[in-house]
């Protein structure tokens, strides 16, 4: 059943250059670079809180920018997010990565370039990033639908807030939702993954006031089949909801389980939930399927629209070019993507989906946003790729087509998988 809403009148709260819509890792670098490229950026995010499952999801681990045999293959603002946290809490990346200038190939080789973080350091550090860079950002601000014109282009999108339905102009979206909730309201084709298991990262307390983070369920075995066996894709409210209350369910048995052993030994109880995440924790819902979608045969493949590179974080060797083509929308030209809703399928979706891609992807997308602001580009297809390319050297990512092609076997250069020019 479905009824018909009357007609209403509704305030525009603010006109910009760019609407990102979604603080994730994807959202915060595309509003950062869309910013300090000069472009009139807003921010709204549905929580109190930059980060997405980053921080509110607490999933605290900040995957390797490097390709695991010692080569750094990530730059640029991945690189300033990683080490943001070092700035207001007591952590470092992994080994030698810490002052990889002074360290030699060997000790590189030896531990990824990852970081364990706090989140609250993170989320806040991100925020000030944001606000200095000039960007607007509003907060406990869902977007709910977008309003387009007759050339398909997205001239507002629309917002429940503290004030109501309302709405804000702009000339680029780039949708940062991580479920592609912009796309779907822009009726993109997209991909729906059904694989997701009830289950996220949470916070236990012991006794002495401890706090530990649990991120494997040692009580999986004693939840019922239902929820063991259960797969969801999370694009409506219902399923958002059983992640949800099937992942508490996941968390009081893993605490159960602990207590168990602890008073059998001890007579007192060892562990109880001290935090769960603020939204559902889902890896891989929907995406955009963008003119490019990348798959296993991106692995040590150079795209000549290349606007970032990245590891797999699964395991050493793979490395892959991100082509700008897997970001932008087909239908709806002043739309593009980042993070884990990008057009990735199969295997590499599961690649692409972590935070350091998500703000690989974060930072092409902004900056295209920002250049197609300078240059009067009206959409995205129309960028000139070349002068992108340029700019996000120029901001410090590295587009070096050896980084992708150079294939190692224990550390050594075994062989380049091409030898077309290096057009930048
Ligand atoms: C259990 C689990 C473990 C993981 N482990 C790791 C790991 O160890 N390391 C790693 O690097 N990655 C890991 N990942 C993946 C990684 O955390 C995410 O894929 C990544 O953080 C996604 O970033 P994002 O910016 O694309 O989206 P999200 O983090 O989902 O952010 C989306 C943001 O948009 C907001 N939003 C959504 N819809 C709207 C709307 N309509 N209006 C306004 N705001 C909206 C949300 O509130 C949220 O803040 C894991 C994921 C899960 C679920």
């Amino acid at each position: 059943m479905a009824i018909t809403l009357p007609e209403r009148q509704v305030p525009q709260h603010g006109e910009f250059d760019v609407i990102v819509v979604g603080g994730g890792f994807g959202g915060a670098a595309a509003a950062l670079a869309a910013a300090r490229n000069g472009a009139k950026t807003c921010l709204l995010e549905k929580s109190a809180t930059l980060g997405g499952l980053g921080t509110a999801g607490f999933v605290v681990i900040y995957l390797p920018l490097c390709d695991g045999f010692g080569h750094q293959v990530s730059y640029g603002i991945v690189e300033e997010l990683l080490r943001l946290p070092m700035k207001y809490s007591p952590v470092k990346p992994n080994g030698a990565w810490v002052d990889s200038k002074n360290a030699t190939e060997e000790e590189l080789k030896a531990r990824r370039y990852e970081l364990v973080y706090h989140p609250a350091p993170m989320s806040l550090g991100m925020e000030r990033l944001l606000l200095e860079a000039g960007v607007t950002i509003y907060y406990d601000t869902l977007v709910t639908d977008i309003v387009k014109n007759v050339k398909n282009e997205i001239t507002h999108v629309v917002v429940e807030n503290k004030s109501g339905c309302g709405v804000f102009a702009t000339k680029f979206v780039i949708d940062g939702t991580g479920d592609a909730d912009i796309c779907k309201y822009a009726e993109e084709e997209c991909e729906v993954s059904k694989n997701n298991k009830p289950g996220s990262w949470y916070y236990s307390i012991n006794t002495k006031n401890e706090i530990e983070l649990r991120t494997k369920f040692s009580n999986i075995a004693k939840c019922p089949q239902n929820i063991r066996e259960m797969r969801l894709d999370g694009t409506d409210f219902k399923q958002v909801t059983d992640h949800i209350v099937y992942s508490h369910e996941l968390f009081l048995l893993d605490n159960e389980l602990h207590n168990e052993k602890a008073i059998e030994e001890t007579g007192k109880i060892k562990f109880f939930p001290g935090f769960v995440p603020s939204m559902a924790c889902f890896l891989m819902t929907r995406r955009i399927v963008a003119p490019y979608t990348m798959t296993e045969v991106d692995n040590h493949r150079w795209h000549d629209d290349a606007v970032g590179i990245f590891p797999d974080w699964r395991k050493a060797g793979p490395v892959y070019a991100l082509p700008y083509s897997s970001l932008y929308a087909q239908r709806t030209p002043n739309l593009i993507t980042v993070g884990r809703c990008i057009s990735t399928t199969g295997d590499t979706w599961d690649v692409a989906r972590v935070i350091p891609v998500c703000a690989i992807s974060g930072q092409a997308a902004g900056t295209a946003a920002a250049l197609c602001v300078r240059e009067n580009v009206q959409h995205f297809a129309d960028i000139n790729v070349c002068m992108l390319q340029n700019q996000l050297v120029s901001d410090g990512v590295k587009l070096e087509r050896s980084l992708v092609e150079n294939v190692y076997e224990d550390g050594f250069s075994i062989k380049h998988k091409t030898t077309k020019t290096n057009f930048i």
